[in-house]
């Protein structure tokens, strides 16, 4: 249902509403056609049937599509080409303001994570932002983040279009770049058969931060990393280079002998509330808590918790700065970022069978535990079941949904288990999940993952 267009009177001079929308989409239409006339990196449009295939199946509709949303073109999970993870030029934002002088309106790219295509204005409060991905073909994650301003107070009209992808995320907005809320629904209709959307943003001298999810970048990983490596029991080391030079890092808490357990995370940039989910697993398992001081005691966990940091601090929908899905290259292993955790993780395992779990935390349209079907042999092959069904009995109201796969696909999971042999998942947290909402999933998981773990040995 199409939220009502309640602001729509606050604009000024605005005396017939609706006149005045249908006049702005139909400029829009035209702008972007053009647009997409001129644009060579228009991906190849493909509505041939998803594969139901571990992270291929909810990230952007997939075969949950008639159960979800759907807006404009429909997009399959893989478009044709882009599991193909050799390196391709990628396009960086352009960090240049888009200057509204007459209008008296300026928006800004010039941040981490900041991402923001073409700016045309139809009038001096109506605007049409092009979100474009960091090159084709990529999958339906259309991350976007800017900085808007404005000579006077008053409330502009911007008219969301993307470039080889339609409208997914609802603005978070932020006036200090630092506190977030979500903008009202009331401020956001969407346009589901072109895939756009109208946002009604109030802006003034002082800035507006607007972004597709709350941001959560490089930086703020580092801080979070830096501040649990003065913890005694956990180890902070740079296990390599990422495509642009950032460092790769790693976490090694615990120093015990019985098992390891190996996670990574955030191969997808705009997949924040899986980072968060991650960041509070792994703060579980640092707490001093009888249980979790004897987890450490007994057994040690590898965790990378930003495998995409060009990707984060870019502003990608996906890719990183190979222009590559990451978790698509676990076979090939053509990029640096997954080859430098693979090495790490190998060159710090004597013995594969001591490899007890691998988690690999994202984000997508609702919770998913992606985890083995039954072609799949592992060690203790009942362990993740459990796992689940201890997560739900903690967390009243939580009903995981639970998604088995093969080893076919070239993800990390797939890696894992032919490595290791043990058991692997996928953990996709909802994408608009609330920050206390994944750290309730996030140490749950960590807890139940700690006391089986510690039942278990002590047989
Ligand atoms: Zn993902």
């Amino acid at each position: 249902m199409l939220p009502t267009i309640a602001p729509i009177q606050h604009l000024s001079g605005n005396t017939n509403s609706q006149q005045r929308i249908s006049a702005l989409l139909a400029v829009a239409a035209v702008m972007l056609a053009a647009i997409m006339a001129a644009c060579s990196s228009t991906p190849t449009k493909n509505t041939s049937t998803p594969q139901p295939h571990d992270t291929v199946a909810l990230e952007t509709g997939g075969t949950a599509a008639a159960t979800l949303p759907s807006y404009g073109q429909p997009q399959p999970y893989d478009p044709p080409g882009s599991t193909i993870t050799t390196s391709r030029a990628i396009q960086p934002v352009s960090h240049t303001v888009r200057d509204f002088t007459d209008a008296g309106v300026w928006f800004g790219s010039n941040f981490a994570g900041a991402r923001l295509g073409p700016v045309f204005s139809t009038s001096d409060s109506d605007f049409v932002a092009v979100v474009k991905p960091e090159n084709a073909p990529i999958n339906n994650s259309p991350w976007y983040a800017f900085k808007v301003w404005s000579r006077a107070r008053r409330t502009i009209r911007l008219h969301l279009t993307y470039d080889g992808g339609s409208h997914r995320y609802t603005p978070a907005i932020s006036n200090d770049g630092v506190h977030w809320r979500q903008l009202e629904s009331s401020r956001v209709q969407r346009e589901r058969t072109t895939g756009t959307a109208t946002i009604w943003l109030d802006v003034s001298r002082d800035t507006l931060w607007v972004s597709a999810r709350q941001p959560y970048t490089t930086d703020a990983v580092r801080s979070w990393e830096d501040s649990l490596s003065r913890l005694p029991f956990v180890r902070l080391d740079v296990i390599g280079t990422s495509t642009q030079g950032r460092p790769l890092r790693r976490l090694t808490i615990g120093e015990g002998k019985e098992g390891e357990v190996l996670i990574i995370g955030r191969q997808h940039p705009p997949e924040v509330t899986g980072a968060w989910a991650l960041e509070n697993f792994v703060e579980a398992l640092t707490a001093q808590t009888p249980l979790a001081q004897a987890f450490r005691q007994r057994f040690t966990v590898q965790v990378v918790a930003l495998v995409n940091p060009d990707g984060v601090d870019g502003g990608h929908w996906r890719h990183n700065a190979g222009g590559v899905d990451l978790n698509r290259d676990w076979f090939a292993f053509n990029q640096p970022e997954t080859r430098a955790v693979r090495d790490a993780f190998l060159g710090s395992i004597s013995n594969p069978n001591n490899v007890l779990f691998g988690l690999d935390f994202h984000s997508t349209w609702g919770d998913i535990f992606y985890t083995l079907d039954s072609t799949v042999t592992v060690r203790d092959p009942l362990f993740t079941e459990r796992w689940i069904g201890r997560i739900e009995e903690s967390v009243p109201g939580f009903t995981a949904r639970i998604e088995p796969s093969d080893l076919e696909s070239p993800i990390f999971k797939s890696w894992f288990v032919r490595q290791f042999g043990a058991p692997a998942v996928t953990y996709e947290m909802g994408e608009a999940a609330t920050r206390q909402r994944a750290h309730t999933i996030g140490t749950a998981a960590a807890q139940q993952m700690m006391t089986m773990m510690v039942e278990k040995r002590a047989q």
